[in-house]
């Protein structure tokens, strides 16, 4: 009576038969899954639960288990009354009487349909996980990766081997301070997802900028239990960006400053010099007769003489300096931490560079040049308005010349 009132509310089917197969019980859970009455089923063999799906080596183990051993426990396919299919888990045992004799099998069914289905996503969602583009980690709360995807390997270098059971610190490339750390645990504690710019270590040891976002992934009960991370390598962007900005402020033809990135080179070196009180010069060179160059042997022959005297321009300066190709054939040079003797000397070191040169056909190039220095009420436009006149007293009083004080 007990038995029998625990098989009615028991949540798996369960199915009795007599040694002939035929069913003399059904709980209601079996009723439910198969879509039979109990009146329905009693009586009959279970085999007409079975269809095209059931496979037929199941039955065939089924039988031999409970041969040999009273026992069998197997899946397969069944049908349900509507002819709808569903995916069993079961066992069957067989009940004995007390001259060992087989009196009923007794058998413990699960509909696992449902679970199958979950598995299968859930196999889905590895495999999608697997072949994003994008890197995908995630660690344990004490941080220990438990997790990394092939676009991590791709992106990383790490096999997730390599990096199951370490800390993401081992993409560290030292290039954060710690600021950016108390950043990123003040998010990730208060609930938040983290995102930025990092600056990580492949492993063959360059650089690589990720765009990166972190996410804590909560229990029920709101306590952190893993933390999802996910990586997209932007190098080739960041890349892209820099030599967006180097076009921006460069010129292509020379690789020295443009005008652009000259003025602004001008603007911050003389508020430095301002703070500093260090001395600072400006140099500034116009090709002669350029004109009649052009004219005479063309464009490009032109061309070559102005990167011959960008070339000339960074051979005698430093790095420190800049080299600035402020016009057509008219350059500027800044000199930081420089006065006027030194300044003057490379202004006639470049001169003579130049003027040393021979250009097939053309023959020899001349410069004019100005220099000056700044004083401390000076600004960009003062200190360039004075070169650009002891440039033109040059040009005036004979070209290929240096003029760093003013005639009357
Ligand atoms: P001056 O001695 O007084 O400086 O005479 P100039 O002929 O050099 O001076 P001007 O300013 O009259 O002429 C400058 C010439 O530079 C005009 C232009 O054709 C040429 N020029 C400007 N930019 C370029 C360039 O990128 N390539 C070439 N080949 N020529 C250029
Ligand atoms: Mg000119
Ligand atoms: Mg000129």
């Amino acid at each position: 009576m007990l038995l029998r009132a625990t098989a009615e509310i028991s949540f798996n089917s369960i199915v009795i038969t007599d040694k002939q197969h035929n069913i003399v019980y059904a709980n209601p859970a079996f009723c439910r899954m198969t879509g039979y009455s109990l009146d329905e089923l009693r009586g009959q063999n279970p085999r007409i639960l079975q269809g095209p799906l059931t496979d037929p080596q199941v039955i065939e183990k089924l039988r031999h288990g409970l041969e040999d051993r009273g026992f069998f426990s197997g899946s397969t396919i069944n049908y349900r009354k509507n002819g709808k299919p569903y995916l069993l888990e079961w066992t069957i045992t067989e009940i004995s009487d007390d001259a060992d004799e087989p009196r009923f099998f007794l058998s413990v069914q699960k509909d696992i349909t449902q679970l199958d289905a979950e598995q299968t996503t859930g196999n889905l969602f590895a495999k999608a996980i697997d072949a994003a583009y994008d890197g995908i980690f995630i660690t344990d709360a004490e941080g220990l990766i438990e997790f990394a995807n092939q676009g991590f390997e791709i992106i990383t270098g790490y096999t997730p081997a390599e990096v199951i059971g370490h800390t993401p610190s081992i993409l560290k490339s030292g290039k954060h301070d710690e600021a950016f750390y108390e950043r990123l645990w003040r998010y990730l504690h208060e609930g938040l997802p983290f995102r930025a710019m990092v600056i990580n270590r492949h492993k063959d040891g360059r650089e690589i900028h990720c765009q990166q976002t972190i996410t804590a992934v909560k229990r029920a009960n709101g306590t952190i239990s893993h933390y999802v991370s996910i990586i997209k390598d932007m190098t080739d962007r960041v890349f892209d960006e820099l030599k967006l900005r180097e076009q921006a402020s460069h010129d292509a033809m020379t690789g020295l400053l443009n005008r652009r990135g000259g003025e602004l080179e001008l603007e911050v070196s003389l508020i430095q010099c301002e703070e500093t009180s260090s001395t600072y010069c400006i140099v500034m060179a116009d090709i002669d007769n350029f004109k009649a160059v052009n004219d005479t042997y063309g464009h490009p022959r032109g061309d070559e003489i102005i990167k011959a005297v960008a070339d000339i321009l960074i051979e005698n300066t430093r790095k420190s300096d800049k080299c600035i190709r402020w016009g057509g054939e008219e350059f500027i040079v800044l000199l930081p931490f420089c006065d006027m003797d030194r300044a003057t000397r490379i202004a006639e070191n470049i001169r003579t560079d130049l003027a040393a040169m021979t250009f097939e056909e053309i023959g020899g190039v001349t410069l004019s040049l100005g220099v000056t220095d700044y004083t401390s009420d000076d600004t960009p436009k003062t200190i360039l308005e004075r070169v650009d006149h002891l440039l033109y007293q040059s040009k005036r009083t004979g070209k290929n010349r240096v003029s760093s004080e003013q005639i009357a």
